[in-house]
């Protein structure tokens, strides 16, 4: 029986009831997301087996905290809309497989769900990726078009962020605004990267 994504984000940004096995919790979550996402949506840890433990550990520690600031992320982002130009959105950290070559993702379906690769941007650029994926959810479509543009154009003006200049095209659009790399992606999950004041 596949979980329910609805209200994972709700349920994954609150500690635990009860102190259990980090490693567990943490393996719980990716069980999750990978049972309430698409297929495509490939959502896994890379390394050998002794580092993706020490990663579940980590992230059974601290998933609450990093959905917990991606969620107040996404609220700034929301603030830039009128209440009633916002679709309902929900919001969570994911390690998602290298050959996709993303950092984060936009799952139309309802509930809209955003999946950010956390260990792939700068903490500073997190605000960046979510905003480049809101645009998608609120114009509800993954393509880079001159309404998504608009629509980021918006979001990045109300949150200080760099505006796309004008007469990009679509596959400059596609990595705007502009996220440093972290340089090793399996660091972060493994807690060897400062966190952000969450
Ligand atoms: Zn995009």
């Amino acid at each position: 029986m596949p979980y329910s994504i609805t209200n994972l984000a709700n349920r994954w940004r609150v500690p635990p009831a009860s102190t259990g096995d980090p490693v567990l919790r943490g393996t719980q979550y990716l069980e999750e997301l990978r049972q309430a996402t698409p297929d495509f949506v490939r959502v896994e840890l890379e390394g050998e087996l002794c580092d993706r433990m020490k990663m579940c550990g980590w992230i059974g520690l601290q998933i609450q905290r990093i959905n917990q600031h991606l969620q107040s992320l996404l609220e700034e982002c929301e603030a830039c809309l009128h209440s009633a130009d916002r679709p309902s959105v929900q919001i969570l950290a994911a390690p998602l497989a290298t050959d996709l070559g993303l950092e984060g993702i936009c799952i139309l379906q309802p509930p809209i769900t955003l999946l950010i690769d956390v260990g792939r941007v700068l903490p500073q650029d997190w605000l960046g990726l979510v905003a480049h994926e809101y645009a998608h959810a609120v114009v509800g479509s993954p393509g880079h078009t001159v309404q998504f543009q608009q629509t980021l154009t918006h979001l990045c003006l109300g949150l200080g962020l760099p505006s796309p200049p004008t007469g990009r095209s679509s596959e400059s659009l596609a990595s705007w605004p502009p996220c440093r790399p972290q340089i090793h992606p399996t660091a972060f999950w493994l807690g060897r990267t400062a966190l952000p004041h969450c």
